[in-house]
């Protein structure tokens, strides 16, 4: 199993090396030269396997170079009932018939983003640690990202992170997960700008070659594939959980900002998963469903700001790695593609003639507003006495307007409530429900330095703050 990238002129690498390396060389993405496939024999072995064995089956097809005793530690410390609130880690709840909540969010940070970051934590220091190497995250969040990596890497060996996020943007529980950490190998900058702002900051360092090595650049996003290949697993275990047949077709509502989540779920699907439909679920920042409606991808230059603020994004990354399947994973002509995105900031897809067979991939779309958002966190309240935050509430309800008879809708739910509170209170006129463990969070003492958006400034505090260890 090796690796190639989507633009065709990096070498191919193992799994190893491209989990510390994130993009590849050529600016591409990395993706496994052949999705492993999975059989019916498999899948039926797989029922009823824990979620960390589950796991294990899973990514020893990515990752076929770990030795399976690592691995298999690896998996068993991250997918338990200390780290995930129960065994299940990622237990369905059936709304009603045929209709189910998937929960990916009972993490250490309450967002789904935990549960690929705390097996890359894991696996980062499994893979740095033989070297003597050491690794330096810079990564930009608009709230979930950010948190989920810190706590996933804090006090880690060998890792150091460097956290952009926009200053003032973020829900003050969002906040105060972030910046009540004390860790020395933590560092919170607020920059004075938007989310996309820090995005661009990340993108400009990152394709500084010299600095890059130097600081020995590693990326936590969803442009790295080993944590994509994390979650796919979930896809298995939410199909097993609903199902009780070889091949009975499973939809998924996946609330989509930068793709990771759903591409995630496509991958599922190319491996044999018997998954029908992917329903990509965007908020008033339409890009992605805008693509699957037309075929047309233009990336705005800025994302509006939503009451779903981890899908406020313009450009969705990891519709590469799509995008790259779609025209028959032929790296010149993603190049080209990307090329002309490049100098004419979009490009239509529905003059290719791969277009007409895009609905083999299952991929169907659909947006969701703010008065959405707020109807649907009522109703299933109501209905079914249960809190949903308002990115899932943006995926159940485009998931429910493409909803089949006879096919089970998995819907994921990517945070809990209690991290976006200000919505909640419009929504049902009182807070959130709060988890146990994190009464007094907002108070905590804080730590962030707040910086100009500019790239010089920033390359020079992070060469700062290395040399004096
Ligand atoms: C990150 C995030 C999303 C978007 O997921 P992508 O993988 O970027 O598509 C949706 N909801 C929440 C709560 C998130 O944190």
């Amino acid at each position: 199993m090796d690796y190639i990238s989507t633009r065709g002129r990096s070498a191919a690498a193992s799994f190893s090396h491209i989990a510390l390396d994130g993009l590849a060389p050529d600016a591409g993405l990395y993706v496994p030269r052949e999705y492993p496939q999975v059989s019916a024999e498999e899948l039926r072995r797989w029922r009823g396997l824990p979620y960390a064995a589950l796991a294990f089956e899973i990514l020893r097809k990515f990752a076929p170079e770990l030795p399976a005793p690592a691995l298999k530690t690896l998996l068993d410390d991250a997918y338990n009932a200390p780290v995930f609130g129960s065994d299940e880690v990622t237990p369905v709840h059936t709304l009603e018939r045929g209709v189910h909540l998937l929960r990916l969010s009972h993490g250490p940070t309450l967002a789904f983003k935990d549960i690929a970051m705390q097996w890359l934590g894991r696996l980062f220091e499994h893979l740095l640690a033989p070297q003597d190497r050491e690794l330096t995250i810079l990564g930009a969040t608009s709230g979930d990202t950010g948190s989920a990596a810190e706590h996933a890497l804090r006090g880690r060996r060998g890792l150091r992170v460097f956290m952009l996020s926009p200053h003032g943007r973020m829900s003050p529980f969002q906040r105060a997960q972030m910046y009540s950490l004390h860790d020395a190998n933590i560092v919170n900058l607020a920059v004075d700008g938007s989310f996309d702002d820090c995005q661009a900051l990340v993108k400009t360092l990152s394709a500084d070659l010299g600095f890059r090595q130097r600081m020995q650049l590693g990326a936590v996003n969803s442009i790295n594939w080993a944590r994509l290949a994390a979650q796919v697993v979930y896809y298995f275990k939410a199909w097993l959980a609903v199902t009780t047949g070889d091949s009975e077709p499973v939809s998924f509502a996946v609330p989509s900002g930068n793709f990771g989540n759903v591409c995630a779920g496509h991958v599922a699907r190319c491996m044999g998963l018997p998954i029908h439909r992917l329903i990509v679920a965007t908020n008033e920042n339409d890009v992605l469903d805008e693509f699957f409606r037309t075929g047309r991808y233009r990336p705005r230059t800025t994302a509006r700001e939503t009451s779903s603020p981890s899908m406020d994004i313009s450009r969705a990354s990891n519709l590469e790695r799509f995008v790259f399947d779609l025209v028959g994973r032929d790296a010149e002509r993603l190049r080209a593609l990307w090329a002309r995105l490049a100098s004419e900031g979009e490009i239509d897809l529905s003059r290719e003639a791969c277009w007409a067979e895009a609905s083999r991939f299952g991929f169907v779309s659909g947006a969701s507003t703010h008065a959405d958002r707020l109807q649907t966190i009522r109703a299933l309240w109501r209905r079914h006495g249960i809190e949903i935050d308002p990115h899932t509430a943006d995926g159940v309800h485009v998931g429910l307007q493409h909803r089949e008879p006879g096919v089970p809708l998995v819907c994921l739910e990517t945070a809990l409530p209690v991290k976006f509170e200000a919505t909640m209170v419009e929504a049902l006129g009182r807070p959130p429900m709060r988890p146990a463990g994190f009464d007094g969070l907002e108070s905590l003492p804080q730590r962030f330095t707040r910086i100009a958006n500019d790239a010089e400034a920033l390359r020079r505090l992070m060469l700062d703050h290395t040399a004096r260890g």
